[in-house]
C-alpha cells in the first residue's frame, strides 16, 4: 500500500512493496498496481 512521508522538502507518497518514493499520490498508487515487488515468489 501507498504510506503518506512527511519531510522538509514536502509531503512523499511511498510504495510500501519497494519503498519507492513519489511526490504524486495518484502516481504512487498507479505505480502500486504495476508493483512487482509485492508478491516476488510467483515469478521465481
Ligand atoms: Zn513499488
Amino acid at each position: 500500500m501507498v504510506t503518506q512521508v512527511k519531510r522538509d522538502d514536502g509531503i512523499w507518497f511511498q510504495c510500501e512493496n519497494c519503498g519507492l518514493l513519489l511526490d504524486d499520490e495518484m502516481e504512487a498508487k498507479r505505480h502500486e498496481e504495476s508493483c512487482d515487488a509485492e508478491d516476488p515468489t510467483y515469478l521465481q
